[in-house]
């Protein structure tokens, strides 16, 4: 749903010249210094790039899904880094309280999040919770007025600078899988280390980090929704938006991966003509361009009808699914047709965007989770399990 296109329309025009004119001549330098130049960070907050998927009534900009899908696209074209700095904001590190905050937790911190003073996060994964999401053992012991949380979480994006973080933790003594376990929105005064930034394959400038809690004691106000046990439920709520955001997110880099790919092979000469004139090539033109249209158009079908209130966990899965691997296969492509220039970052910026892409069939869900979870979903709906 477009609830306001001339809105809509100013807004990609500005993500669109932001990208090309300010982001594509720093994405060398920031992939070299693995940071953001503080600068280009206010400048993000300034346009209001931290608030768009945050309600107009908590200061952000109340994008519909089909709006923030449209933003993503354009967004992602460019080194992942960008989207992942605004992006906790604008997708798991927000939407929990966004979906059950209550309305004095939405008041306290969503304004700031939308304004980019505050960055959050979602810290689902621990040591032994990954794909077993719900194998939680971060625990969270009541004491009066208060819960002490004991556990360390892993993989977590932004956490090295994130202000505020959605915690699951088990309140439940005994309890397993997804019973008993609760959201907690804390800050980082609360007493929570963040390990060092890992040394990763790609996404330089997007900090990940460990976290520690050792004896952290949050306000039983800070439980997100202020019931005990919803814990999971709102992070599945959480995890079906923000799957059709990351799908977008992803196919982003594909539009800019074939783009570059094609400047290349419309310049290079090989055997007295352009590359981009054997069939070979244009082969893995068409199919770039063939799966970047299939994601687009699955995107946003999925996202209208989200917006329409309709039931998205199938589709949801099944845009993420595609898309991360799509661009798996166009960034395959691209290298392929930049020849040995593809390999070398001195050489083509291809290089980092490969390896960028990589994690995007890995986090929220690896591509094998999406598929027994697609399996699932449509069996079910055809009344076989
Ligand atoms: C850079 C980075 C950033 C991240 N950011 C965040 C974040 O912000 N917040 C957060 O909470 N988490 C985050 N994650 C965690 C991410 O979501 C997990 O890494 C992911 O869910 C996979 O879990 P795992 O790494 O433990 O892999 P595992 O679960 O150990 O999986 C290993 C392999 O086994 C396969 N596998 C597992 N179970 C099955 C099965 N039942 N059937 C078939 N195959 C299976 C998987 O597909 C995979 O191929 C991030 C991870 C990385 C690397």
């Amino acid at each position: 749903m477009i609830k306001d296109p001339n809105r809509l329309q100013a807004l990609v025009a500005d993500i669109r010249s932001f990208v090309r004119e300010r982001w594509h001549p720093l994405e060398n330098q920031i992939d070299l210094e693995d940071d953001i130049p503080a600068a280009v960070v206010q400048e993000l907050r300034d346009k209001g790039y931290f608030g768009w998927s945050i309600p107009q009534a908590y200061g952000g900009l109340g994008l519909s899904t089909e709006e923030l899908v449209r933003c993503a696209f354009e967004l992602s074209q460019a080194s992942v880094a960008l989207r992942a700095r605004v992006g906790t904001n604008t997708g798991i590190g927000s939407e929990a309280l966004v979906a059950d905050g209550t309305e004095e937790q939405k008041q306290r911190w969503l304004p700031r999040m939308a304004r980019g003073e505050l960055t959050g996060c979602l810290a689902l994964t621990e040591p032994d919770a990954g794909s077993e999401a719900s194998n939680i053992h971060t625990s969270a012991r009541r004491e009066g007025e208060h819960y002490v949380l004991n556990g360390t979480k892993r993989f977590i994006t932004n956490a090295p600078l994130a202000d505020v973080f959605t915690v699951i933790a088990r309140t439940a003594d005994g309890s397993s899988g997804s019973d008993g376990l609760t959201a907690f929105l804390v800050e980082r005064g609360a007493g929570l280390a963040t390990g060092r930034p890992y040394r990763k394959m790609g996404q330089a400038g997007s900090p990940v980090s460990d976290i520690h809690f050792e004896n952290c004691r949050v306000h039983a106000g800070q439980i997100i929704g202020g019931r005990e046990g919803q814990g999971f439920k709102t992070v599945m709520k959480v995890l079906n938006k923000q799957r059709l955001h990351l799908a977008a997110l992803c196919t982003g880099p594909a539009i800019r991966m074939l783009e570059l790919a094609m400047e290349h092979v419309g310049r290079r000469e090989q055997f007295g003509q352009p590359v981009a004139s054997f069939q070979l090539v244009q082969a893995m033109i068409a199919d770039s361009r063939t799966e970047i249209f299939a994601a687009q158009s699955m995107i946003l079908e999925a996202a209208r009808a989200r917006d329409r209130g309709e039931e998205v966990a199938l589709t949801a899965s099944m845009c993420k699914y595609f898309a991360s691997e799509m661009c798996g296969r166009v960034a395959d492509r691209a290298v392929q047709m930049f020849g040995g220039s593809g390999y070398v970052a001195d050489f083509s910026p291809i290089e980092r965007y490969f390896r960028d892409v990589r994690l995007f069939r890995l986090y929220e869900g690896t591509s094998q989770i999406h598929q027994l979870n697609i399996a699932k979903l449509a069996l079910r709906e055809h009344g076989a399990a």
